[in-house]
């Protein structure tokens, strides 16, 4: 086993690699490449000092992981979160490999992150802290080589000023280093809730395979971030009943369905907590996991369904818009009880496939109308979902593995064609 790895071992990591082996093993892998492609292809550990406003210097500590780049650029987010480490950024970024490759975007995958609570931060802390992760991570950055996008912790904001860092540091406007961007510096439309949309556009897929209907769906989100958000605001307009959503502290419910632009606007407006917002009572995060709804939506962090909560569940759909939530022991528990899981590599393509579509307008300095953003999402995403279902059912494999498969498999081919260096 390589040196790397065990620097990297770390829970979500070793979720990753398991997931990896499993996929390899059925597909017949070869040795060399499974062992390659378990590790990432770069790794970089940065220290990032940043003078506090109070005249303090802290130093945190920050990441850039890039999976594997045979097919293109890598692509992933970068996560401001206090417990970023190595182990859970590489298995970020190994996800994201196979997620592109599923959704066939001509990407490689990658992730960064800072270790850091970006909600105690001042705004001019948080941009220096931004420029300077930039800074450090730049020689692996640029529009043909890394494209970060937002992820936990991160925003348009944060985007602007990592695209500002680079430009800066060339010379000139660099609008395709990152996605997920401001409209005003090369945005694109649709890339705000780009990933909500994605995972409604699979839930009905699934849905309609499953023969449910909307109308009498119920539907619990955990996370009320970017993806959490707008996946409820989504699916609450084209006519299901959102009956909990919840974040970080805890959650709301209400059994009769939740107001979710109201809920929206007074959480955004005030920052009270969610069960504040007069939509509904207070439910735990735990509680929210294992109520009886058509869909469960993890939007948070990964391995929040684990051996010792599955058992309890009581949805029919499991759509991962988090990455990693549900671990390997928790998956053979909603295999058991029949549950359909759309995997995460599938259920949150939505986001980096607008973030695709973001740096072809910047590339070619041409921009779209949000209605076709919309539609080749709705296509490739559902073309993907149905890839998906056909070779689970064909190969009698879970869509999990289906998915991980058809990624893994796009990779290696890319392996073999170009062969190993030197
Ligand atoms: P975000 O920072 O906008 O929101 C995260 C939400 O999760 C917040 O509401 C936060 O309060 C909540 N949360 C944090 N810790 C929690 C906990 N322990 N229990 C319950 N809730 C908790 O982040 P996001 O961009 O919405 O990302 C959420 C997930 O979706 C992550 O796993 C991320 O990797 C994944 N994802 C994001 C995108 C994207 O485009 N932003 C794309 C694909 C996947």
């Amino acid at each position: 086993m390589s040196e790397l790895y065990r620097e990297l071992d770390t829970p979500t990591f070793r979720l990753a690699v398991a997931q990896f082996e499993e996929a390899a093993e059925r597909l017949g892998l070869d040795r060399n490449l499974r062992e390659r492609l378990k590790i990432p292809q770069r790794a970089l550990i940065v220290s990032v000092p940043v003078r506090m406003d109070d005249g303090s210097v802290k130093v945190f500590v920050g990441y850039r992981v890039q999976h594997d780049t045979a097919l293109g650029p890598s692509k992933g987010g970068v996560r401001f979160h206090p417990e970023v480490n190595l182990g859970e950024v590489a298995a970020l970024a190994m996800w994201m490999t196979w997620k592109c490759a599923l959704v066939e975007l001509p990407y490689g995958g990658a992730k960064g992150g800072v270790r850091v609570a970006p909600e105690r931060l001042s705004r001019a802390e948080l941009q220096r802290l931004t420029r300077r992760y930039t800074a450090e991570i730049l020689p692996l950055l640029g529009p043909e080589k890394d494209v970060p996008a937002p992820d936990v912790g991160t925003n348009a904001q944060v985007m602007a000023w990592m695209m500002d860092t680079y430009s800066q540091q060339v010379g000139y406007a660099v609008p395709g280093v990152v996605t997920g961007k401001p409209l005003a510096i090369g945005g694109s439309l649709g890339r705000e809730d780009a990933t909500g949309r994605g995972v409604a556009d699979v839930i009905l897929e699934a849905m309609q395979y499953l023969k449910l209907d909307l109308a009498n769906a119920t539907v619990a989100v955990q996370g009320f971030g970017n993806v959490g958000m707008h996946t409820a605001r989504i699916l609450h307009e084209i006519g299901a009943k959102v009956i909990a959503v919840s974040d970080a502290k805890e959650g709301v419910y209400n059994p009769r369905g939740l107001d979710i632009p109201t809920l929206r606007s007074r959480y955004q407006s005030n920052v009270r907590p969610l069960h504040e917002c007069g939509v509904g009572e207070q439910i735990s995060n735990q509680d929210l996991l294992q109520l009886d709804c058509t869909i469960l939506v993890p939007a948070a962090l990964s391995e929040q369904i684990t051996e010792k909560n599955a058992g309890s569940l009581r949805c029919r759909i499991l759509a991962e818009g988090a990455n990693g939530p549900t671990t390997l022991g928790a998956d053979r528990i909603l295999e058991e009880k029949g549950v359909f899981v759309i995997p995460d590599i599938l259920a949150n393509s939505g986001g980096v496939i607008v973030s695709y579509f973001e740096w072809v307008q910047d590339v070619q300095k041409y921009f779209w109308k949000e209605q076709d953003i919309r539609d080749r999402l709705h296509e490739i995403i559902t073309a993907a979902f149905r890839r998906t279902l056909e070779f689970a059912q064909a190969k009698k494999v879970s869509m999990r593995m289906a998915a991980l498969m058809n990624g893994i498999n796009k990779i290696v081919q890319a392996h073999l064609a170009r062969g190993l260096y030197p």
